[in-house]
């Protein structure tokens, strides 16, 4: 099955900011289906450095981002991945919607050593009051050159109490969309895509570029942070996220 197949409209939000029409995903099985069997029989070939470089929301505290930290670093050491975070600056919250989210962080061009940006985001009292109502998202990345994403990093809505799914949970399923895998149903069809960007890798840094590639929604390679940028010029601003029908961006919904 296509990723696109699984994509489908499951609401509209129009509270607060103007309309904006959300692309959810019916379920995210990579979080807490990981095979560690399967991952322990497979061969996924040399270790490779990859590095998140994070911005953090100030309503998130420096013990719950070194946490998800943590749990992210061990999360892909099975599979020969040495996450790296070079540093961790303040961000300050662009919007209240996941689209402004993404677009603030999308547009940040990626400069070494950082292979990837990724934000920390906190609540305010507007998510709470959309965590009751609606269902909300807890993370997402931009599908466009799979290098920029964020993942709500505070427990504190019903929604979030309600479904158990925790930040460190959340930040580790957006990190393996970082590594170009989808929603797919089978934790295996991930484990390929971990190997063919991992041999990617290994390419980029035996031709001695300094990047960890990214592979995109529909199959194409960034190998290095020009690529990456060059997709999010400002003057294709207004392209890549348009509003209406499209799949722009990976979001994940409680
Ligand atoms: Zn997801």
């Amino acid at each position: 099955m296509r990723r696109a197949d699984i994509f489908h409209i499951s609401t509209i939000n129009h509270l607060l900011l103007s309309a904006v029409v959300a692309f959810l995903l019916s379920g995210c099985t990579m979080i807490g289906l990981q095979d560690m069997k399967a991952v322990g029989e497979r061969d996924f070939g040399p270790e490779e450095r990859f590095c998140i470089c994070m911005y953090k929301d100030d309503a998130v505290s420096d013990k719950r981002a070194e946490e998800i930290i943590s749990a992210i670093k061990e999360e892909f050491e099975p599979f020969g991945i040495h996450v790296d975070v070079p540093w961790v600056r303040p961000w300050q919250r662009a919007g209240f919607t996941s689209r402004e989210i993404l677009e603030d962080i999308a547009y940040r061009p990626i400069e070494p050593p950082c292979d990837r940006l990724f934000v920390l985001v906190g609540r305010d009292f507007k998510d709470f009051l959309w965590g009751v109502l609606l269902p909300e998202m807890n993370g997402g990345v931009e599908t466009h050159t799979m290098t920029k994403g964020f993942a709500v990093a505070e427990m504190g809505s019903i929604n979030q109490i309600l479904t158990l799914k925790n930040p460190k949970a959340i930040s580790t399923h957006e990190i393996y969309h970082f590594l170009g895998c989808g929603h797919g149903l089978f934790a295996d069809t991930c484990y390929d895509q971990i190997l063919r960007i991992k041999v990617a890798a290994r390419q980029n840094r035996e031709a001695g570029r300094d990047f960890f590639p990214s592979i995109n929604f529909d199959g194409r390679i960034f190998w290095t942070r020009s690529d990456v940028n060059r997709r999010f010029d400002r003057r294709q601003a207004k392209k890549a996220f348009p509003t209406g029908k499209g799949k722009q961006t990976y979001e994940d919904a409680s």
